[in-house]
C-alpha cells in the first residue's frame, strides 16, 4: 500500500466525506463521480489504498472488476446508452488526479463529444443523487 493520509477516495471509505453510493461488497464500493463526464458516470474502488495499477495486487484488481461489471449491467438497465468505457488512468499523461485506484463506469452515446482527457466540472449533486437512486434500484 502506498500513503493514503489525505487521500479522497479514503476519506470517502471511511465515511468521511459523503457519497451518492450505488452498491459495497467486503473489498469495493462504487458511487457516482461528481464531475460526470456523462451522465450516469460511475466509479468504483477497493477499500484498500493502493495508487494505481502497478501497484494494487491482482486480486484485488479483480474485484474492482466484478464490482465494476456489476454497476455498468445497473447504470445499462437505467439509462439504456448506446455503449458504455470502463476506464482506468495511472499517472499524470493519463489524467489520473486521485492516487487511489479506481475504474470509471462511463455510459456513452453516439455525439456525446466525449474525448479521452477531459476537464472536471461538477455535476448538479440534485440530478446525481437522484440517477443514484435509480441505478441502485436496478443493482
Ligand atoms: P482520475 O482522473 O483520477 O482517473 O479520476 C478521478 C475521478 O474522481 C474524477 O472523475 C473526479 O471527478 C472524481 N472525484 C474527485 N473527487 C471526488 C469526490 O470528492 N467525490 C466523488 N464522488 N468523485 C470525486
Ligand atoms: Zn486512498
Amino acid at each position: 500500500m502506498s500513503d493514503e493520509s489525505g487521500c479522497i477516495f479514503c476519506k470517502i471509505i471511511a465515511g468521511e466525506i459523503p457519497c451518492f453510493g450505488l452498491r459495497e461488497d467486503d473489498e469495493t464500493i462504487a458511487f457516482m463521480d461528481i464531475n460526470p463526464v456523462t451522465r450516469g458516470h460511475a466509479l468504483v474502488i477497493h477499500k484498500a489504498h493502493h495508487r494505481d495499477l502497478f501497484a494494487i495486487p491482482a486480486e484485488n484488481a479483480a474485484a474492482v472488476t466484478r464490482a465494476a461489471q456489476a454497476v455498468a449491467r445497473a447504470v445499462q438497465a437505467t439509462l439504456q446508452p448506446e455503449g458504455l468505457n470502463l476506464l482506468q488512468c495511472n499517472g499524470p499523461a493519463a489524467k489520473q488526479s486521485v492516487m487511489h485506484f479506481h475504474m470509471h463506469v462511463i455510459p456513452r452515446n453516439i455525439g456525446d463529444g466525449l474525448t479521452m482527457n477531459w476537464d472536471l466540472v461538477q455535476g448538479d449533486m440534485e440530478a446525481i443523487g437522484a440517477l443514484a437512486e435509480r441505478i441502485r434500484n436496478n443493482m
